[in-house]
């Protein structure tokens, strides 16, 4: 896209020519139509549960209340899609704190934090998710002090992304494999699962926000269709990269790569 600016040169009362400026704007109408789409995500998304909250509200009111296993139920429902929503609106905050944080450079790089230990801590928090899924969750690290430039908070948000996606997304009698292995200038951090699998062509599509393979099935283990953006946005930050290995039917591996503080 191209925005030009057309000037009159005038001499005396004489127009003796024009002057045009032509400006390059494809970044910036691609950031425009982007940012469009993102707040017209965001409203659906967050209507959808308060659409449902308000609809069993007044079910329970214009009678259902009478019912109380039927009001048991809707009750339930109500609680889950608030539920909901707390997800959302944090997941939104988050990834507009990173945005934020992207543009402006000048903050101070974080302290060091041990890699490893994060996600021992965080793959112990989970344990007990894997098991009422009926899942085998293993977690390897190798010795060394791991150390990653990242703040704790985003460290262990994105390893919980990735590993409670792993554990969403693989039926029953499966299992999450998470490790981290000292290669060199570089860690890598690998989950990989034995679950659903990504078709080839949604892979490219993955980490943009709000995109889903099956936003019914996101919806139903309570996806917010944002967590892998977040995990973007933080590997970005570790300057790591991220790639995906995925075999429908068969499971899926997130591999990171992460440069290691050196230590002097
Ligand atoms: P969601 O909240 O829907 O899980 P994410 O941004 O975390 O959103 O992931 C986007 C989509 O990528 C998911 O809806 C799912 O379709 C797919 N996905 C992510 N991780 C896995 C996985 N380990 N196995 C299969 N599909 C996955």
């Amino acid at each position: 896209f191209l925005r030009m600016a057309i000037a009159p040169m005038i001499q005396g009362e004489k127009t003796i020519g024009a002057v045009a400026v032509m400006e390059d704007v494809t970044e910036l109408r691609k950031l425009e139509v982007m940012r469009k789409e993102f707040v017209a995500n965001v409203s659906h998304e967050l209507k959808t549960p308060l659409t449902s909250i308000k609809g069993f509200a007044e079910t329970l009111r214009d009678g259902a209340l009478e019912q109380p296993e039927q009001a048991k139920r809707f009750l339930t429902i109500i609680d889950e899609e608030a539920d909901r929503l707390t997800r959302l609106i944090n997941d939104i905050l988050n990834l507009s704190r990173m945005e934020n944080q992207q543009e402006a450079p000048g903050e101070p790089l974080p302290e060091p934090v041990h890699f490893g230990r994060l996600v021992e801590d965080t793959a112990e928090m989970l344990a007990e998710t894997a098991r009422k899924r009926g899942l085998e969750l293993t977690v390897s690290v190798d010795p060394g002090p791991l150390l990653v430039r990242v703040k704790a908070d985003d460290g262990r948000q994105m390893i919980l992304n990735l590993v409670d996606n792993a554990l969403k997304y693989t039926p029953e009698g499966g299992r999450v494999a998470v490790s981290v292995r000292n290669a060199g200038e570089t860690l890598i951090f690998s989950v990989s699962d034995t679950g659903i699998g990504i078709a080839k062509e949604h892979i490219p599509r993955l980490f943009e926000r709000f995109y889903r393979v099956d936003k019914g099935r996101s919806r139903a283990l309570g996806g917010t269709g944002l967590g892998l953006a977040i995990v973007k946005h933080i590997v970005l930050a570790m300057k790591g990269t991220i790639d995906v290995q995925s075999e429908e039917g068969k499971g899926t591996a997130f591999t990171v790569h992460i440069p290691k503080v050196k230590l002097n």
